[in-house]
């Protein structure tokens, strides 16, 4: 089968499309024969050697993985070949306290697909049985890997980490980034006022089409106090952030009191500072959001199935092309998600 290697670390990193033996499944795997795989920021901390864990070169990167079961291995039940399924990125090891509660994000033996161990950027990849979502039968390969990893971690942080009171403010960081634009969706589907940002004119107009009824420029000052004059003082209730470092320490300047900041990501540093006078007088929360539990991944594929998530596709690509892209994403020119083919 093919599959494109990453070689050597770098920016950018040293890539090779090979021929490689076709994966065997272990027991409680099966074999998945990828048709799409979703192009994500964490494959360039792959690429650049960017994550606080050791990687293993060659690795197949690639971790938003649709496609159709293949081979099954020992021990597998309820699956078939030619089930078409998702593949839940954070392999959880199913047994931990954490698991048998049904919080696999908190999985205390977790492995990072397409990081720790080979991922989608191949015609086949083998994965844990447990790993697979069923894909409901209107969703196809390219809106389930355009969807599922960005889209879960957004519903992990809407609906498991914290609840949206219908009527509430809701600010979503980054309303056209992966996501910010599943946020945008899913706060609106669950009745709430959403105000987003967005760092150019065409990303800014994206996230309004999404149903955000203000967008604003993070670079532009005042911007909280333009939150506060929009929620007639009163301030957001939640805010989706997933930048960290300076854009999380503004958050808070635009946040209600009993208001609460959910955090997912730090590509924008991962230090900041916080005044905890405001903080506690307003009794506010910051709350922590890793990953995605399963009823996370099966809500998102039930909320596309229904028609009230879809994916923002920029384009998709053949696994040679994978390296380029990349550079595309790293250079913030992508407006939604970049999807590779396995051709
Ligand atoms: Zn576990």
């Amino acid at each position: 089968m093919k599959a494109l290697q990453l070689l050597a670390h770098g920016t950018p990193g040293t890539f090779d499309l090979r021929d490689l033996p076709d994966p065997q499944p272990s027991d409680g795997e099966v074999v998945v024969a990828v048709r799409a795989c979703g192009l994500n920021h964490l494959d360039l901390w792959v690429e650049q050697a960017g994550l606080p864990i050791e990687i293993k070169l060659p690795l197949t990167p690639g971790c938003e993985i649709a496609g159709e079961v293949l081979r099954l291995g020992p021990g597998v039940t309820g699956w078939k070949s030619g089930d078409r399924v998702a593949v839940q990125s954070n392999l959880f090891c199913g047994a931990c306290e954490y698991c048998r509660r049904g919080q696999e994000s908190m999985c205390l033996n977790n492995v990072m697909l397409g990081v720790q161990r080979d991922g989608g950027f191949a015609e086949q990849v083998a994965v844990p049985a447990r790993a697979l979502v069923r894909l409901p039968d209107n969703v196809d390969f390219n809106t389930s890997a355009a969807l599922t990893l960005a889209g879960s971690t957004a519903m992990h942080m809407l609906t498991t980490r914290t609840t949206v009171r219908p009527g509430a403010w809701v600010l979503v960081i980054a309303g056209a980034s992966g996501v910010g634009s599943a946020a945008i969706q899913i706060a609106r589907g669950l009745g709430a006022r959403v105000i987003s940002t967005g760092s150019t004119a065409e990303k800014r107009d994206l996230a309004q089409r999404l149903g955000a009824e203000a967008v604003l420029d993070l670079a532009a000052p005042g911007w909280t106090a333009e939150v506060r004059k929009i929620t007639g003082k009163h301030g957001v209730d939640l805010a989706v952030e997933h930048v960290g470092g300076a854009v999380l320490k503004s958050v808070f300047n635009c946040l209600s009191r009993d208001g609460t900041v959910v955090t997912c990501g730090a590509t924008g540093g991962r230090e900041t500072t916080l005044d905890l006078w405001p903080f506690f007088v307003k009794q506010q929360r910051l709350i922590g959001s890793y990953g995605r539990d399963a009823a996370d991944l099966k809500a998102t594929l039930d909320w596309a199935a229904q028609g009230r998530l879809k994916p923002v596709i920029d384009r998709a690509v053949p696994l040679a092309e994978a390296p380029r892209a990349l550079a595309r994403l790293r250079s913030r020119q992508v407006l939604g998600k970049i999807v590779v083919l396995p051709t």
